[in-house]
């Protein structure tokens, strides 16, 4: 059953029941007041009748005794027609003689002593002598017929009905019937209901009134006071039943719609809102559910928002991260990415710079001075590198006071992060910090934001780590792994790279081919790892006897190549020649021992002996082949160049480099380090 059935139905109860028990007293009330009325007016009624009959009793016998009078029957007849002319009596007995046009006799005595025929009503004198002898009687009578009755019902105010005789009656036909019956069935001076609406009381015969009467009157209640009864009832009913439906309905109405807004709500219409009738509880009720929605929906909206921002920047950050191995690039856009997702104003991202123990800044936002340099252990940015623990919270209460070269803010989180491979057994355990600065809002950033920030500095260290790895892995995929020098892979490039920026600065470039005399026999005497160690010990030297800006290259066994930006036939002869005078002068250690070992050299240059990277490098090879052939341990020029050659010179065995102006230095790469053969992944 719903709500407004349950409403309708409590009201109508409520109402109707009242309405109805209402009626009921007033219907038996009216009832027993009516009843109460009727029996006082039917005890009036018959009081009036014995008073009226016994006065006339009284009457006819007074005027008896006035006809008794006279001594002879003659006269007392004569007296008998006066008192009918005067009309105190109807007929007169006297002595067995009646007065003409009187009723049929016996007549209905007044003492009641006999009944007759109830036509006539009669009071009988008898004349005695002094002994008692009886001397006469004298009977005056009365008609008992319909005007009589009628005058003792105009006298009772009831009507009348003579219950014996000739029946007379008030009363009218089965009326009348209903009345004789209904008092037949009481006993005397008792109150019976008759047929159509009537109370009836039986008077019987008595002293002094000794007719059989019934006296009734209608039931005294107003006309139709029962159906005025029931239609107030039924308008009660009707009215109930209205206003039950109009309050049922103004009840359950604001709650029928406030339930179906919450159902669209259920269903994800956040734009649901309920019209607000009154001010009532209801209404009250509905300007708070309209309140929540309107909120939730605002709240949704901006979480959505921020949500398709913080998805932007992912997307960006996984573009970035599988795109580039920029690392300033990467750790920039993590930057951003985790400025959105926790609504910071400013951040920061800093590596730390071993050499000199400092966290150096890499990229900023919304910082006046992006120069950030922290040492570790100061500050609070220092305070994270060096315990490597996270920090959050506001300046003013907590943590360690900012040094003058930290940004400056009033909220904060700084999280270090280490590299999964680097990081494992650094001092400091961090590699970087990541920090942001006041939230927007004013809100301190809480755990959720620490745990936020952890993951992406996690990632920032893992693109570090990336970054590093790719280098390195770069570096050995160019790089010969006995000696350190550049592989062969990598000369291809260099020497078409070196040749075309010759070419475009209209530079020269001289190639040296090299070649270790007679190594087979290094290693067919001192077996092979002899021969390796000689191979790096070579290479040493290559590099310490050239400048930065040269390269070395190990082609492969034990044949390398140097090329010398900016060098011209005669600075490449200088260079064979210090190389040559390298290797010969100091024999290689190898165990208890030492190995001699000796080299020759071809020398090319470009432009003078080709045009092409791989011209000038076949015109050294043909060079070498020269100084081999030649007796080794020396060095020739390619044949065909435009300047002269160059003088064999053999440097003398021990000889030291010459003093020239070219720096010692080259090699495979800036940092000098043999490649690591292992990385512990
Ligand atoms: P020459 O050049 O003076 O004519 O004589 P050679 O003995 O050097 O002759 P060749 O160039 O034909 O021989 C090169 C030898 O170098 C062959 C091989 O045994 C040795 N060799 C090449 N690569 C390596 C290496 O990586 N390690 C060692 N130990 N030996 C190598
Ligand atoms: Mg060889
Ligand atoms: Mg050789």
């Amino acid at each position: 059953m719903t709500l407004r059935g349950r409403l309708t139905t409590a009201f109508l109860a409520v109402v109707l029941g009242p309405a109805l028990l209402g009626a009921f007293f007033v219907g038996a009330t009216v009832a027993a007041v009516s009843r109460d009325r009727s029996v006082e007016r039917l005890d009036v009624a018959a009081t009036t009748i014995r008073s009226s009959v016994g006065a006339l009793c009284q009457q006819l016998h007074a005027v008896a005794d006035a006809v008794a009078l006279p001594a002879t029957t003659e006269q007392r007849l004569v007296v008998a027609d006066q008192v009918i002319a005067r009309g105190l009596a109807a007929a007169v007995w006297v002595d067995g003689v009646t007065t003409p046009d009187a009723p049929p006799r016996p007549w209905t005595d007044c003492s009641g002593r006999t009944s007759g025929a109830f036509q006539a009503l009669a009071v009988r004198v008898e004349m005695r002598d002094a002994a008692g002898g009886l001397l006469g009687s004298v009977e005056v009578a009365q008609v008992v017929d319909a005007t009589f009755v009628r005058r003792l019902a105009d006298a009772a105010g009831a009507a009348v009905t003579l219950r014996a005789g000739p029946s007379y009656s008030t009363e009218l036909g089965r009326s009348r019937d209903a009345v004789v019956q209904a008092a037949h069935g009481v006993r005397a001076n008792e109150i019976a209901e008759s047929a159509p609406g009537r109370y009836v009381r039986r008077l019987d015969p008595s002293p002094g009134q000794p007719l059989p009467l019934a006296l009734s009157v209608p039931r005294s209640e107003p006309d139709g006071i029962y159906a005025v009864l029931v239609g107030a009832v039924v308008l009660a009913g009707l009215l109930a039943v209205l206003a039950a439906w109009w309050l049922a309905r103004s009840t359950t109405r604001p709650l029928a719609e406030l339930g179906r807004a919450a159902d669209r709500v259920a269903d994800g219409d956040l734009a649901a809102r309920v019209p607000v009738r009154a001010r009532d509880e209801v209404g009250r009720l509905a300007a708070a559910f309209n309140r929540m929605t309107r909120e939730t929906q605002s709240y949704v909206r901006a979480l959505t928002a921020s949500r398709d921002q913080l998805r932007n920047h992912l997307a960006v950050l996984g573009d970035t991260l599988s795109s580039t191995h920029d690392l300033h690039r990467i750790l920039q856009v993590i930057l951003q990415t985790a400025l959105a997702a926790t609504g910071a104003r400013a951040g920061v991202v800093l590596l730390l710079d071993p050499a000199t123990n400092t966290l150096v800044a890499q990229c900023a936002e919304g910082l006046e001075d992006a120069n950030v340099k922290v040492p570790v252990g100061s500050g609070l940015l220092g305070t994270v590198a060096a315990t490597g623990e996270p920090l959050r919270g506001r300046v003013d209460r907590d943590g360690p006071p900012l040094l003058d070269e930290e940004p400056h803010c009033r909220t904060y989180v700084a999280v270090p992060f280490a590299g999964p491979t680097l990081g494992a057994d650094l001092d400091p355990p961090a590699v970087g910090v990541l920090a942001l600065y006041d939230r927007l809002g004013l809100d301190e950033f809480d755990d959720a934001d620490l745990v936020t920030l952890r993951t992406f500095a996690g990632q920032a260290a893992v693109a570090v780590d990336n970054v590093r790895v790719h280098e390195e892995a770069q570096r050995l995929s160019l790089t010969d792994p006995l000696t350190g020098l550049w592989n062969y892979r990598y000369l291809k490039e260099s020497v078409r790279r070196e040749v075309e920026r010759a070419s475009r600065f209209g530079r020269m470039l001289a190639v040296l081919a090299l070649d270790l005399d007679r190594f087979k026999e290094v290693n067919d005497t001192h077996g092979h790892a002899a021969g390796d160690a000689v191979l790096t010990e070579f290479a040493r030297r290559v590099r310490a006897e050239v400048r930065e800006v040269d390269l070395a290259f190990r082609q492969g066994g034990e044949e390398f190549v140097v090329l010398l930006p900016e060098t011209d036939a005669h600075g490449g002869t200088i260079v064979a020649q210090r190389l040559g005078a390298a290797v010969r002068g100091t024999p290689i250690p190898y165990g208890d021992g030492s190995i001699a070992v000796s080299v020759s050299i071809g020398i090319a240059v470009y432009p003078d002996h080709g045009v092409t990277g791989a011209q000038v490098l076949d015109a050294a090879d043909d060079a070498l082949y020269a100084a081999k052939a030649a007796g080794r341990d020396t060095y020739r020029i390619a044949a065909g160049g435009k300047r002269p050659m160059a003088q064999e010179m053999p440097v003398p065995a021990g000889a030291a480099p010459p003093d020239d102006d070219l720096p010692r230095a080259g090699g495979a790469s800036p940092g000098t380090h043999p490649p690591r053969q292992t990385r512990g992944r």
